[in-house]
C-alpha cells in the first residue's frame, strides 16, 4: 500500500522552511526517534534546497509505503531537469549518507530523487495511525500568511489540474462517440439497403403472393424507410461534428423550388393542410437536397406536434441584408420559452412530450447546421398551446 501524506510545491526559500517543518512534524507524529527525525528531515531539506536554488520548480511528495508491521517513509523530490537528471549532486552525496536508500530515476520527463528510510517496528505504526497522520496534514492550520496563501494556491492548482484532466477526458470521449456514430451508422446502412432492395423486388413480383404477404412487405418497406431516415440523421450528426458536411451549391429560383419541395413533402403529411404564400421571387445559391432536408424537418415536425387537419402556413419575405426569410407556422403545442434555444441542441427533446411523441432530437440540430452552412440563421417564435413559427434565412443573389 502507498499512502500520500503531504505534497508541497518547491518554489522559494519559504517552501524550504515549510518542507523542513512538515517533515519534523511527520517524524513526531510517527514517533520516530529524534536521530531518525533529524537525519530524514536533513536529507529532505538538502534535496529541496538544491532543487529550489537551481530554480527547478520541483515538488516534494512524502509517502508511507508498506503494510502490517513493515513500513517505509519515502520522500520524492520531483523536478524538471532537461537532459541532466543528476543536477542535485552535492545534496545527493550528503543525503545518501543519511538515509537507508536513495534512488534517482526519470519518469514522464521529470527527474526524481527518492529518499527512503525504514520505519522501526518499535513505532507500532498501523493503517489507522497513518490515516490520522494524513488527516492531520489535510486539516493542518496554516501558521503564517505564507502558509495560508500557499495552501490556497495548492488547492487551486489541484482543482485546475483536475479540471484540465476532465476536459481532456471529455474531449476524448466526444471524439470516440463521434467515431462510433460514424462507424455504427455506416455499418447499419449496408444491411438495411439489402433489406430494402429485396423488399422492393418482392413487391415487384406482387401478383405471385397473397394480399396478406403483400401487406407485410409494404410494412417492411415503410419501416425500412423510417430506419433509413434515422441512420441518415446519425450520419449527418457525425458529419456536422467532424466538419465533413459538404454542400453542392447551385443557383435556384426560390419560389419554384419552395413550391415543388413543399408539395413533395406534403405527400408524407396528408393529415394537414399546407398553405403557401410566396410574394417575392428571388434567386439563391443553395444545396437543393440539403435545404429540402430543412423543409422536411420543419414541416414534418409542424404536422407531428399539431392536431390533425390543422393548418401549416409557409411564407417568405425579403429582409434587409439580402436575405430571404422563410417562415413556417403551425397551430400546434408550441414550445416553452426556456426550451426555445435548446431545441437546436443535439439530441434535445422537450421532456414533457417524450412519452407522447417519438423522435431522437437530431432533426433541428442538423437543419440549423445546414442553414448555417448556407450563411443563414434559424430561430423560433412560439407560444405554448397556440403554435410555433420556425424562421430561417438564406442569402439571396442580386
Ligand atoms: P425530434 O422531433 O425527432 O424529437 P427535432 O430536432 O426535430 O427532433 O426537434 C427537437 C424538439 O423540438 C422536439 O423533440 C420537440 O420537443 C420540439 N419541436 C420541434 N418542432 C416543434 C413544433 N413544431 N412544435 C412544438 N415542438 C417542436
Amino acid at each position: 500500500m502507498i499512502y500520500e501524506i503531504t505534497r508541497l510545491n518547491l518554489e522559494n526559500g519559504m517552501d524550504l522552511i515549510l518542507a523542513h517543518k512538515r517533515s519534523i512534524k511527520l517524524g513526531e507524529l510517527l514517533n520516530l526517534s529524534i536521530s531518525c527525525q533529524t537525519t530524514f528531515t536533513t536529507a529532505i531539506s538538502e534535496c529541496c534546497r538544491e532543487v529550489i536554488e537551481k530554480d527547478k520548480n520541483g515538488i516534494l511528495i512524502v509517502r508511507i509505503e508498506g503494510q502490517k508491521d513493515k513500513f517505509y517513509l519515502t520522500a520524492t523530490v520531483r523536478y524538471k531537469d532537461p537532459g541532466n537528471n543528476e543536477t542535485a549532486y552535492n545534496a545527493l552525496n550528503y543525503a545518501r549518507r543519511l538515509v537507508n536508500q536513495l534512488n534517482i530515476y526519470v519518469e514522464d520527463s521529470f527527474s526524481n530523487i527518492e529518499l527512503k528510510i525504514n520505519i522501526p517496528k518499535t513505532t507500532k505504526l498501523s493503517e489507522k495511525k497513518i490515516r490520522e497522520v494524513i488527516e492531520y496534514f489535510e486539516n493542518e492550520y496554516p501558521d503564517t500568511p505564507y502558509e495560508e496563501v500557499k495552501r490556497k494556491k495548492e488547492e487551486l492548482d489541484r482543482i485546475a489540474a483536475e479540471q484540465q484532466e476532465q476536459l481532456i477526458r471529455s474531449v476524448y470521449i466526444n471524439e470516440k462517440k463521434t467515431e462510433f456514430l460514424s462507424i455504427a451508422s455506416h455499418e447499419l446502412k449496408t444491411p438495411l439497403t439489402t433489406i430494402k432492395a429485396f423488399t422492393q423486388l418482392a413487391l415487384a413480383e406482387g401478383d405471385q403472393c397473397s394480399e396478406k404477404v403483400r401487406m407485410y412487405l409494404e410494412k417492411i418497406n415503410l419501416q425500412s424507410d423510417k430506419l433509413n431516415k434515422l441512420i441518415q440523421q446519425l450520419l449527418d450528426v457525425s458529419k456536422v461534428e467532424t466538419g465533413l458536411m459538404d454542400f453542392t451549391m447551385e443557383e435556384v429560383a426560390m419560389n419554384k423550388y419552395i413550391e415543388n419541395t413543399v408539395s413533395l413533402i406534403s405527400k408524407s403529411i396528408p393529415s394537414h393542410m399546407i398553405e403557401i404564400d410566396l410574394p417575392d421571387n428571388v434567386t439563391a445559391r443553395i444545396d437543393k437536397l440539403r435545404l429540402e432536408q430543412v423543409f422536411s424537418n420543419i414541416l414534418v415536425n409542424a404536422a407531428k406536434y399539431s392536431p390533425e387537419n390543422s393548418l401549416i402556413h409557409v411564407t417568405t419575405a425579403v429582409q434587409p441584408g439580402n436575405l430571404l426569410r422563410v417562415s413556417i407556422r403551425d397551430e400546434g403545442i408550441g414550445i416553452a420559452e426556456q426550451n426555445i434555444r435548446k431545441v437546436f441542441e443535439k439530441f434535445f427533446r422537450v421532456e414533457e412530450i417524450t412519452r407522447s411523441y417519438s423522435g431522437m432530437g437530431m432533426g433541428l440540430y442538423i437543419a440549423s447546421r445546414i442553414v448555417a452552412g448556407h450563411g443563414g440563421s434559424m430561430w423560433i417564435d412560439s407560444e405554448v398551446d397556440k403554435g410555433s413559427t420556425f424562421h430561417f434565412t438564406i442569402p439571396i443573389l442580386q
